[in-house]
């Protein structure tokens, strides 16, 4: 998007019959360009690209350096991937080793012709050879000029490659899925600069961040193999195999290899996977995205996959509603990789199962490109928070919708082991803590918003978020903001509790008596984490109340969120450890009373919120 529509944009600043439309956020962010072209050849796994990258340093800082990924670097022995997986499987975890069960020790097994490397043969910007240094998996460049704020700089970069046998997520020949090359995290990427400064992170197999830019990939490959990925293709009609358009005369060039030709506009990273016994299937949604599936499955294993077109063709408008329309003119569901992995406009899924998921990550990964190595819990939770919300949409849910990631979260703090969500991703202390919070804890932080604000406030924070955000890679505090503005509440408090700290949240009865023929119940704080009060008492004769207690640092109330007969009382101080309720019926009435009837708010000890009487 041009840069200069989005600062006219974030002027326009009015207000419709009192709802706030906000303005569109204006921080800076790089760009770039990249343009590729791969040489792959099949006999060994190895391929050669040439790699003109333009950068635009739209940042206000003079770089007097630039960092890459050179991913592929992890799959070899004695990699800071290797090390820590290995140590990883010497910590107990819930019921076994906590490694990676993809990764274990087999990287320290990899043979010179399965290793994974990225050399680079050749460096310049603006023409001039630069000085690098390869630090594994980053490449450090110290530049001969700095580039100034509002430059753009071009580099140029030759280098040869070698796919390594999959291990984790990219590679060849997946023992599993026997798909010949998962192409993820394969080319010399740039590392993001943005206002927190540059993020050259060491793969050590867990989160991405990108910069937003254009990509055009030109891959040669040899002429049996059909592939898929992030973009769409230009010369479908020189290359067939289902991309052309319907009624289309293919014209293939001749010789060993076909190049095919890709665009990805507007994207943080490019995926590709080639196999030469995929099968691909399209279906065109709305006026002109097309859903692809490529997948090598075969008889009764084949259904499940194509399931996918037909549920995703279903989910959509409800997605596009609930959570934003989808922006690209494309999606692919891949077979590949291991286990289920996200990538702009693609998934690399090992079995079908987790298509639903990885596509959801379309939004949170793909559209809003959070740092995932910092804010994981907001690409993972609210990915997971979606998917269940899809899956009951589609009337396919594994259980209550949230109940499994509320139940993750619970475990999580069960097992002592959890740290707060501000903890880098790479740096948590067990695979366990990680999965649990980032998943778990992430997705039950935007139904329990839901408590907090109520469910329409919540679902309106959802659209404004995506709305705002969207290609700018929010961080905790900017979804806080527009949920503050959406719901007239002040939440901070929640992101301090929920996201900086591992305090837990526990309510209880503390006693109940009639005082001059009205109830009075005492509430209880037990746990360190404050919440407002949903209380519901249902009566003998059928009838019930909510009573909603309000937390003062909420300054403000829900709104009611159904037709039951409420009462609001004055804020809660969250200094107080208890706090009295009461209704104009006696005791005798009563039937039962309730803390959060809705368990939408995470209490870990959930047996003292009920009473019968
Ligand atoms: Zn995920």
């Amino acid at each position: 998007m041009n840069q200069h529509i989005r600062n006219i944009r974030a002027t326009a600043l009015f207000c419709i019959l009192g709802t706030a439309v906000f303005a569109q956020p204006n921080r800076w962010q790089q760009k770039v360009k990249y343009k590729m072209d791969i040489d792959m050849n099949v006999a060994n796994n190895q391929f050669t690209g040439k790699q003109k990258l333009e950068y635009w340093n739209n940042s206000p800082d003079t770089l007097g350096k630039v960092f890459y990924h050179l991913y592929f670097n992890a799959f070899q022995p004695g990699s800071m991937m290797d090390t820590r997986s290995q140590r990883q499987g010497t910590i107990q975890a819930g019921r076994g080793a906590d490694w990676d069960p993809r990764v274990k020790d087999r990287i320290k097994n990899l043979k010179p012709d399965e290793i994974g490397y990225q050399k680079i043969l050749k460096l310049t910007m603006n023409g001039r050879p630069q000085k690098f240094e390869v630090l594994e998996t980053i490449l450090e460049v110290r530049l001969d000029k700095p580039i100034a704020p509002g430059a753009k700089a071009v580099f140029d970069l030759d280098f040869e490659a070698q796919v390594p046998l999959q291990i984790r997520r990219s590679g060849r020949d997946n023992p599993t899925t026997g798909v010949r090359y998962s192409m993820s995290q394969w080319y010399p990427k740039m590392c993001e600069y943005d206002y927190e400064g540059w993020h050259p992170t060491p793969y050590v197999a867990r989160e991405f961040y990108g910069v937003w830019g254009d990509f055009e990939v030109n891959i040669s490959i040899d002429r049996t193999y059909i592939l898929g990925g992030t973009g769409y293709l230009q010369n479908a009609s020189q290359i067939g195999y289902g991309y052309e358009a319907p009624g289309t005369k293919v014209v293939r060039a001749a010789g060993n290899k076909l190049t095919w030709k890709f665009i990805a506009p507007n994207v943080h990273d490019f995926m590709w996977a080639a196999d030469p016994e995929y099968k691909h299937l399209t279906k065109t949604v709305r006026n002109g995205t097309t859903l692809h599936l490529l997948y090598k499955a075969t008889g009764t294993a084949a259904k499940a996959w194509e399931d996918i077109l037909e549920n995703a063709v279903i989910a959509l408008p409800y997605i596009d509603k609930t959570f934003g329309p989808y922006t690209y003119k494309q999606y692919s569901f891949i077979q590949g990789g291991d286990g289920g992995m996200e990538y702009p406009m693609a998934t690399l899924l090992a079995s079908p199962g987790a298509w639903l998921h990885e596509w959801l990550h379309n939004w949170y990964q793909g559209i809003m490109g959070t740092n995932e190595s910092l804010y994981a819990w907001m690409d993972e939770g609210f990915t997971s928070y979606a998917e269940d919300r899809v899956s009951a949409f589609l009337k396919k849910p594994e259980g209550p919708e949230q109940a499994g990631n509320y139940a993750g979260y619970f475990s999580l703090v069960k097992s002592n082991k959890e740290e707060p969500l501000t903890t880098h991703a790479d740096h948590f202390n067990t695979n366990g803590a990680y999965s649990a919070a980032a998943y778990s804890k992430g997705a039950v932080f935007m139904e329990q918003l839901g408590y907090i604000t109520s469910a329409q406030v919540r679902d309106e924070i959802l659209l404004e978020y995506y709305r705002l955000w969207k290609f700018k890679h929010p961080n905790a505090a900017d979804f806080i903001r527009i949920a503050e503005k959406k719901s007239d509440l002040k939440l901070d408090w929640y992101k301090e509790y929920w996201v900086n700290s591992t305090k837990t949240i526990d309510y209880a009865f503390d006693s109940l008596w009639e005082e001059g023929g009205k109830t009075k119940i005492r509430l209880k704080r037990v746990g360190m984490m404050p919440m407002p009060i949903d209380l519901q008492l249902t009566f003998k004769d059928g009838s019930s109340e909510m009573h909603y207690v309000p937390l003062d640092l909420m300054y403000g109330a829900k709104p009611a969120e159904d037709s039951i007969r409420r009462k609001v009382y004055p804020a809660w101080k969250w200094t107080s450890e208890t706090y009295i309720v009461e209704t104009d019926r006696r005791l005798g009435d009563l039937s039962v009373a309730e803390i959060d009837p809705s368990q939408r708010m995470a209490d870990v000890e959930r047996k003292n919120n009920r009473i019968k009487i």
